[in-house]
């Protein structure tokens, strides 16, 4: 609980020593000492000293910005800390670990731009929205020196990298946060620290870096929240040889989002490649694969958003073809991806016209649908009849039956999206090739998660389950390491470590995956089952999980889900849809007609996915959800394997500006990526950490006795034997002296009467 200032506390005995009441509010008058207050009429956190406590359930504070008196309610009132812990490196250092005293804290840092800071074991960086000068050569030898030690990026590498070299155990940063807090950049910092450190011996360091290039053409867009959003979960494992020296690269991704391609909302962009495409072009490609400016695309131009201010994308394809150089993809193989980039832009502008009054269709014959059949390699009558058409089988024969405009629409959109997912998956695997060298594994990589953080919107659906389910399990990973860690540091020093509570998420994944009655089952069994509607899944829903303390049926198609970092209200309106994932037979067919091998490979590919046999023995094996939690069991077990390193990025506004930060946008972040947690952790325990040292030589001053200084562990006791601090206060570790909240202000105190 936190230390809060209660009347109740005020009433007790009035000992000097007594924690409760050097955390009343009566002690916090007598002493002046500084307290946050949320003024009612802005809601924003204010410092101030309370003045009078006059009423039970109020008290007047007296503000130190303006000396007006308010009248706060008793719980908007939190103990501020003392000043000699302002801007502090690691939260959990604070001797108040409230809300807003973790707010003031990284916003004092933020304001000097010290963008990093921690909480315990966890790097906490708030993007800057601009270039702070804290990289490159400099930094990066200094910290491969230990010659720094500040909280940043290149520690959290050159922890991971020691762990390794020293532990022979692989290692893995995990980066999270909302989009637009920065994961993609930071990422990218890691891996420059690690490439300084780990290259010279084979040459593939410089690839690593490269790879993003790519991966940013291909799978970033600019959305409301980010102008360069990563659209797909990277995780990017190193190997290094016994030496410590780079030996190859693997990456993986998940789930991309493919809808983007044919469908954008306003201001948002489609993947850059496709302006890129269209702007850096020389004319003979533009000649050859018939590209024209993006205006001319429906893809593109329904979201009235062509450009992103300071970014220019004929500059970005040169860039690009520079590392599909590097990554060694062939300069036929480059020709060939573009031709596919420019079909899905000529499938957009493909027409239909109705031709009877059921809305029934045919394509119109028109430049669009000629450019797309000669780009793909496939004769453009048989390109209409599968866009206009679907095979259906009536008894032992095969009747072709016309699409209505709808259906003839999502079909060609299908299309544009296979092609592009193929693109993007085949390329992953181009890159692989190239930045597979060495072969020594086992015990020497460091894999970097760059993964999408949880998501609460007021409108939820599909996508947000999958990725809050997947942070669910992150949370997990990290709340059990965590604790882990603690109980280490406690064990280790020689503390008691009983006193702190283990907090889990268990029951909100038991809602998810429980078989056979957990989230997922019961969406794949009415994804299965052709007359379920969203509503009738809705009520399995609330007929089956209403016993999980996590679940909560909403009226209607609405559930509600207790996720570790709040409550979310999903909607389950095209939950159904959109787990089922239909597999168009034709286009596979049509894919292996086409004369071009990458087409051919890709229909060979979802040929062989489809086929392989169920490895589970559920036969919904195919759903969205089903392949979802497969590729994220996977992705935990080699994380378990790992020792974890987390970064949390957190984003001071939402209009990407420099210098701005919105507490309440902030605070809600500290709760998602589990900062709170961690404190949470630090306050049921000693969160004030001091060496024996650092505790003697800060308040040796406090000792009457100045013939005692003797050696620090001894200095440390006398000092905390002079205070007459009750035992429940502290403990003597080992190495270090552990403190309840509150301790340091009561020393501080101390100090300013000496
Ligand atoms: P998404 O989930 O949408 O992919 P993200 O968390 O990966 O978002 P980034 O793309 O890494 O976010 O960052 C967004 C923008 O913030 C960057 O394009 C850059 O302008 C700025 N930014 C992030 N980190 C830094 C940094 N360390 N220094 C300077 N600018 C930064
Ligand atoms: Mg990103």
């Amino acid at each position: 609980e936190v230390v809060k200032i209660s009347t109740a506390q005020m009433s007790r005995a009035k000992n000097s020593h007594d924690p409760e009441w050097i955390n009343s509010a009566e002690y916090f008058v007598r002493e002046k000492l500084c307290v946050w207050c949320r003024v009612a009429a802005n809601g924003q956190w204010h410092l101030g000293k309370i003045h009078s406590t006059s009423s039970s359930d109020d008290v007047c504070v007296m503000l130190s910005a303006n000396d007006d008196v308010v009248k706060v309610a008793m719980e908007e009132i939190f103990p501020a800390n003392p000043e000699i812990l302002e801007g502090v490196e690691d939260l959990t250092q604070l001797s108040y670990l409230n809300e807003p005293s973790l707010l003031y804290n990284l916003r004092v840092r933020y304001s000097q731009d010290l963008i990093y800071s921690k909480a315990g074991p966890v790097l906490i960086a708030v993007n800057p929205f601009k270039n702070v000068q804290i990289y490159g050569e400099e930094f990066l030898s200094a910290y491969q020196k230990n010659a720094l030690d500040a909280p940043h990026v290149y520690a959290v590498a050159d922890a991971a990298y020691d762990d390794m070299m020293r532990e022979e155990k692989n290692q893995s940063i995990i980066i999270s946060g909302e989009s637009g807090a920065g994961k993609t950049e930071t990422a990218k910092y890691a891996m420059q620290y690690l490439e300084a450190l780990g290259g010279g011996s084979f040459g593939v360091e410089n690839e690593i870096l490269k790879t993003n290039c790519i991966l940013e053409a291909f799978g970033n867009a600019k959305t409301s929240r980010n102008d360069n959003s990563s659209r797909f979960g990277k995780l990017m494992e190193i190997h290094f040889s016994a030496k410590g020296k780079i030996c190859g690269a693997k990456l993986e991704t998940f789930s991309l989002d493919q809808s983007r391609v044919a469908q954008l909302c306003n201001g948002e962009r489609c993947y850059h490649i496709f302006y890129q495409l269209c702007a850096g072009a020389s004319p003979i490609l533009k000649e050859r694969l018939k590209i024209k400016a993006a205006s001319e695309y429906n893809y593109l131009n329904q979201s009235n958003c062509l450009t992103i201010d300071r970014t220019d994308d004929a500059q970005k394809f040169h860039k690009l073809m520079e590392a599909f150089n590097i990554v060694q993809i062939p300069q036929e193989y480059q020709e060939r991806t573009f031709a596919l980039l420019a079909a899905v832009l000529w499938l957009g502008n493909v027409s239909f016209e109705v031709i009877d009054n059921e809305n029934h269709v045919e394509v119109v014959a028109d430049e669009a649908v000629t450019n797309v059949a000669m780009l793909m390699g496939c004769n453009s009558k048989k390109l209409m009849v599968v866009l206009s058409t679907c095979k259906l089988q009536a008894g032992r024969d095969c009747i072709a039956k016309r699409l209505t405009l709808r259906q003839a629409t999502d079909m060609r959109d299908s299309l544009a999206k296979i092609i592009y997912a193929s693109l993007f998956n085949w390329l992953v695997e181009q890159i692989n090739i190239s930045l597979e060298v060495g072969n020594s594994r086992t015990g020497r990589s460091i894999s970097i998660l760059d993964i999408y953080g949880f998501e609460s919107f007021k409108d939820n659906s599909f996508e947000q389950f999958c990725i809050n389910y997947a942070n669910e399990r992150l949370q997990q990973h990290f709340n059990r390491h965590l604790f882990k860690l603690e109980q280490e540091e406690y064990e280790g020093d020689g503390i008691d470590w009983t006193k702190v509570e283990f907090i889990d998420n268990q029951e909100c994944l038991n809602l998810i995956e429980k078989k056979p009655i957990g989230l997922v089952s019961l969406l794949n069994e009415e994804s299965n089952f052709p007359k379920a509607t969203d509503t009738t899944f809705a009520n399995k829903l609330k007929q089956h999980l209403n016993a999980n303390s996590c679940f909560k049926g909403e009226r209607g198609r609405g559930f509600r889900i207790k996720h570790y970092a709040g409550e979310v209200l999903y909607n389950t309106n095209g939950f159904l849809e959109k787990n089922r994932d239909p597999l168009h037979v034709d286009l596979i067919q049509l894919l292996s007609l086409c004369k071009c091998q990458l087409l051919n490979l890709f229909s060979t590919k979802m040929h062989h996915d489809f086929l392989k046999p169920a490895t589970f023995s559920d036969s919904m094996n195919q759903s969205v959800i089903a392949k979802f939690k497969g590729q994220l069991f996977k992705l935990m077990n080699k994380l378990e394997d790992t020792t974890p390193h987390f970064i949390r990025c957190i984003k001071p506004n939402s209009n990407q500006l420099p210098g701005l930060y919105e507490e309440n946008h902030v605070l809600q972040q500290l709760r998602c990526c589990g900062v709170l947690e961690i404190v949470r952790i630090s306050r049921s325990g000693y969160p004030t950490r001091l060496t024996h040292q650092e505790l003697a030589v800060r308040y040796g001053c406090l000792l009457l006795d100045t013939r005692i200084s003797q050696d620090p562990l001894s200095t440390s006791k006398a000092i905390l034997k002079q205070c007459n601090l009750p035992p429940e206060m502290y403990q003597v570790g080992y190495t270090k002296i552990y403190l309840r909240t509150g301790v340091i202000s009561v020393l501080e105190e101390r100090k300013k009467y000496v």
